[in-house]
């Protein structure tokens, strides 16, 4: 199901048609598995870092793939890296990738279902054993984890091909029945950038030292350069 809300008016400062914002209702199984996530009490809310690296990670491997057979694939840039960015300022944690990125199809699809088999099964686990948090961790439950730390995620991706040269913006509030899609006025390059707004208790996955020591906890195996730069006060 999906409906077109309008935007609000905006300060008339540029000249471009303001984006349309849609909503659309999350599949009732991802607002599930979110309930999980977030009521769970599950304690080792670190997992969220492993998860968002390992899809950049994938990311970055789906375009290095798609080049071997399509020598365009790259658009120029052969880049393929992670950076994680942290402001304590501004509450917020950022990971971007340079891999295939999404356009607005792939963000509906992808960040509003659960393709995952083994899911459903994973939740009823969930639900029917004491120890249920625990495979939390173990299982991986995948960009939804984000919402251990964050009350916020908004994710700007570019597709690496096809007719769509866009940047689009996926936003969501933790809990929400919903999440949004729109046009992004700030383009960025080629991949993915999902920005968490930390909650309350958790800036310290804002800051560098926090940072670090996920890095080399959770990405010893990824083969892309990761860079972590934080904000000092
Ligand atoms: P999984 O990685 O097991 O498929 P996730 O919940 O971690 O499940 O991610 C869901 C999907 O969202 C991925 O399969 C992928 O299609 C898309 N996705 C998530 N993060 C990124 C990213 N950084 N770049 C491109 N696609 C992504
Ligand atoms: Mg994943």
């Amino acid at each position: 199901m999906r409906t077109a809300t309008p935007r609000r008016a905006r300060a008339l400062t540029t000249t471009r048609a303001a984006a349309t914002e849609e909503t659309f209702e999350y599949q009732a199984e991802v607002h599930r598995l979110m309930d999980l996530i977030v009521n769970s009490l599950y304690s080792n809310k670190d997992v969220f870092l492993r998860e968002l690296v390992s899809n950049a990670s994938d990311a970055c491997d789906k375009l290095r793939f798609s080049a071997l057979s399509d020598p365009n694939a790259m658009g120029g840039n052969e880049e393929l890296r992670i950076k994680i960015k942290g402001d304590p300022e501004a509450k917020t944690l950022t990971i971007e990738d340079t891999g295939i990125g999404m356009n607005k199809e792939d963000l509906v699809s992808s960040l509003g279902t659960i393709a995952r088999s083994g899911t459903a099964k994973f939740m009823e686990m969930l639900q029917s054993r004491s120890d249920g948090e625990n495979l939390i961790g173990k299982f991986g439950v995948g960009f939804y984890s984000a919402f251990l730390v964050a009350d916020k995620i908004t994710v700007y991706s570019k597709a690496a091909s096809g007719d769509d040269d866009k940047t689009w913006v996926w936003e969501s509030e933790i809990n929400a029945s919903s999440y949004t899609v729109k046009e992004s006025e700030e383009a960025i390059a080629r991949g993915t950038k999902i920005v968490l707004h930390l909650k309350e208790g958790c800036e310290e996955f804002s800051t560098g030292e926090k940072l670090s020591s996920l890095v080399k906890t959770y990405s010893e195996f990824i083969s892309f350069p990761i860079d972590v730069w934080a904000k000092t006060t």
